[in-house]
């Protein structure tokens, strides 16, 4: 029986309050509005910016709220106006979107669309601002215009990459948000050399894909920094060649990696969220030709502080959301890269678990024992 047109019942994991437990509910899905598009959701995992927002302490608060944006799943309807999917397609909800219409859509250079770029404060749709969620009448907050914390979800359609219907969803939902973002910030944004040097801030999924993009790249020397040295065993399979925690030594870990690369890396790709970290990955790059690309997501108040000499010094610092991959054009040749065993996407599952027990994957998350944790809808 087609569901298309009607309103769907069905499992979600709700955050009622701040830090507390999600609490699975029955939800109704509203149909999709103009250019939006319904999903049902297969496979979502976890990602450090989910549980910032979740934990609201350096974030505006925003609840009850459905997170989750890291995802893969199948078309069950489309809205009006949505010409480029249709049902049973299979596709990735993305964070950031593309229009295609406005100057950031038409530029080589960004994937900032000025329509549907990055929103974390928005809490419905942008067609109407209403949520398409609701329990007994109460609307529950979108979080990144995505939600995949529910069994079916309502996204924009500038939101959503139709990629290989072959490609395995319990694999490449991490092509949605992690793993392009860090592949993509090293590939797209800092781009080494062959033969230069990287360092890697933060060794969670994002940073080791940033150090997959240095080993694709033929970075010579791909230097990892995390304050857990747990990471460091994992680290290796991804080509990561030395490692530092700032907590081993007493001077500045710019310093230590100046002096282990005589006067700086070429290229260094911060992943972590602390803004320190930031500060450090900006100071630790070679004078005259460094780059330092900045990924993780600062809280709300942090500032950025550096002397300016290290501008003049000829340092460049950037940052990037999603790798800088335009969703549309860019995320389906991701997956491609896959299916043609470029990308090794396995060894970034270090755990799954049934949606009934989300739960865990936020526990495994803020232990520091996962890199990725896959969440299986339906069980
Ligand atoms: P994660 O928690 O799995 O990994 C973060 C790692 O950073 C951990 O291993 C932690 O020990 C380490 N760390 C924390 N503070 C550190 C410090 N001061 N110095 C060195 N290491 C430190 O998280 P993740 O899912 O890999 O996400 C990483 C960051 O990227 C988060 O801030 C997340 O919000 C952000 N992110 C940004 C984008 C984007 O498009 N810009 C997309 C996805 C995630
Ligand atoms: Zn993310």
């Amino acid at each position: 029986m087609s569901t298309t047109g009607q309103i769907i019942r069905c499992k979600a994991a709700v955050a009622w309050e701040a830090g507390k437990p999600l609490v699975m509910e029955e939800v109704e899905v509203a149909p999709p509005q103009k250019h939006e598009v319904r999903i049902k959701i297969l496979f979502t995992s976890l990602c450090h910016t989910d549980v910032y927002f979740w934990e609201a302490k350096g974030q505006t608060p925003l609840f009850p709220r459905i997170f989750g944006h890291e995802a893969g799943g199948i078309v069950e309807s489309v809205g009006e106006g949505v010409t480029d999917l249709q049902p049973g397609d299979h596709v990735l909800p993305i964070f950031t979107g593309e229009c295609g219409d406005c100057p950031h859509c038409h530029s080589e250079e960004s994937n900032m669309c000025d329509l549907l770029r990055i929103n974390t404060e928005r809490g419905g749709m942008i067609h109407d601002g209403e949520s398409r969620f609701s329990i007994n009448g109460k609307p529950i907050h979108h979080f990144l215009g995505t939600s995949t914390f529910s069994e079916y979800t309502v996204v924009h359609s500038g939101q959503v990459a139709k990629i290989n219907p072959d490609a395995p969803l319990d694999k490449v939902c991490i092509v949605s948000c992690g793993l392009s973002t860090g592949l993509g910030a090293t590939l797209n944004v800092a781009k080494p050399k062959k033969g230069q040097s990287v360092a890697i801030f933060g060794l969670g999924a994002v940073g080791l894909a940033a150090a997959e993009g240095a080993r694709i790249a033929g970075a010579s020397r791909i230097i990892g920094v995390d304050l857990n040295s747990q990471r460091f065993d994992q680290a290796k399979e991804f080509g990561v060649t030395e490692f530092v925690n700032p907590r081993d030594h007493d001077k500045p870990v710019q310093q230590v990696i100046a002096e282990m690369t005589n006067g700086g890396v070429d290229r260094s790709v911060e992943c972590t969220g602390s803004v320190q970290a930031m500060i450090q990955a900006f100071e630790c790059v070679h004078d005259g030709w460094g780059v330092a690309v900045l990924v993780g997501v600062p809280s709300k108040d942090d500032a950025f502080k550096t002397h300016p000499m290290n501008f003049l010094n000829e340092r460049t610092l950037k940052g990037t959301f999603s790798g800088n991959y335009k969703p549309k054009t860019d995320m389906p040749g991701v997956v491609e890269k896959y299916m043609n065993k470029e990308l090794e996407l396995e060894k970034f599952i270090t755990h799954t678990v049934p949606f009934s027990e989300i739960n865990k994957a936020f526990d495994y998350m803020l232990k520091g024992e996962s890199i990725r944790c896959i969440i299986t809808m339906g069980a």
